[in-house]
């Protein structure tokens, strides 16, 4: 057993430090990227189901690697939050996506992911005012986007940072809905107007009866909250069909479009006005 031990010990060992070279690397050229305009912001829409018009726009980041190519959020994300680089990395997002929307028609907003980790810095309201006040955006079309994992630690600086945004208009929606550790007590204590149902929901091995009836639920509760419900993840036709006639107010996903550049998004909205 010893013996068998070690060699476990030495096998994780080498997964860890070949992954631990990798988060360097990434970590290394990541304070650079910015600088060196590898880094872009892509907007996917988030439409009215009953109309089919873009309300929202979720910014999402992209980084195009000279060598590595494009890498996804999800590999760089994490490696942001470790090293700090998240709140210098989170600001630039929110500066740009704000200006990105004070070019579209008035009645769109802009959605913005949040890392926990940016809402509990010193000043992390300040660099929200700050974007949108550079960028001459007015507060109510800014949603932050922020995940149940936000509230695993009681912070107070996390009620305060939202309590001081929402006063001036901003909203904010509560993403991933389903798969962390939903409680309904965040619904309650925090000011969500929007919640968004994990795309794990709308497709996938586990969909059926069950997720039909929590979509049916969470819908239900939006209505008599007065919330409206996104589901996420809309590839076809029919998990279009089946999240509407759950009672969900808006979609998002690749049925509709994917993330684009912002010059797309700008012609995605003038499409609209032809019609
Ligand atoms: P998320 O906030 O849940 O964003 C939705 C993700 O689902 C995006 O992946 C989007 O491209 C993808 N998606 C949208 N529609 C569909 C669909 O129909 N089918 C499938 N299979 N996928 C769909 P992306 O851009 O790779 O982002 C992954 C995650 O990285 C995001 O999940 C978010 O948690 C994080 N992220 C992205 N941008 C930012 C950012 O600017 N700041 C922070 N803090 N996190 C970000
Ligand atoms: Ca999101
Ligand atoms: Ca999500
Ligand atoms: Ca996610």
């Amino acid at each position: 057993a010893k013996v068998n031990g070690r060699k476990q010990t030495c096998f994780y060992n080498e997964t860890m430090s070949r992954d631990l070279a990798r988060r360097r690397e990434i970590e290394a050229e990541l304070r650079s990227a910015i600088q060196k305009d590898e880094l872009s912001i892509f907007f996917q829409p988030i439409v009215d189901l009953a109309t089919g018009r873009i309300r929202t726009f979720e910014a999402l980041v992209r980084w195009f690697h000279p060598e590595k190519g494009e890498l996804r959020p999800d590999e760089f994300i994490p490696v942001a939050e470790e090293t700090g680089l998240i709140i210098t990395l989170g600001n630039w997002i929110t500066a740009q996506a704000a200006k990105a929307a004070a070019q579209w028609p008035e009645e769109v907003t802009i959605a913005v992911n949040l890392s926990p980790l940016q809402i509990k810095a010193p000043g992390a309201a300040l660099g929200i005012k700050n974007a949108l006040r550079e960028a001459g955006l007015h507060p109510s079309r800014l949603e932050l986007e922020v995940t149940e994992s936000l509230f695993v630690d009681d912070n107070c600086a996390t009620e305060t940072f939202m309590e001081e945004l929402s006063d001036l208009g901003v909203k904010f929606a509560l993403d991933d809905f389903g798969t962390g550790y939903s409680s309904l007590g965040y619904i309650q204590k925090y000011p969500f107007s929007k919640i968004k149902v994990d795309r794990s929901f709308v497709s996938g091995p586990n969909v059926g009866k069950k997720t039909d009836a929590i979509i049916h639920a969470v819908a239900e509760l939006g209505s008599k909250l007065d919330m409206a419900i996104v589901a996420e993840g809309l590839e076809t036709i029919e998990q279009v069909r089946t999240v509407r006639e759950a009672g969900c107010t808006l979609g998002q996903g690749y049925y509709f479009s994917r993330a684009v550049p912002d010059y797309l998004a700008a012609m995605l909205l003038a499409q609209e006005d032809e019609d």
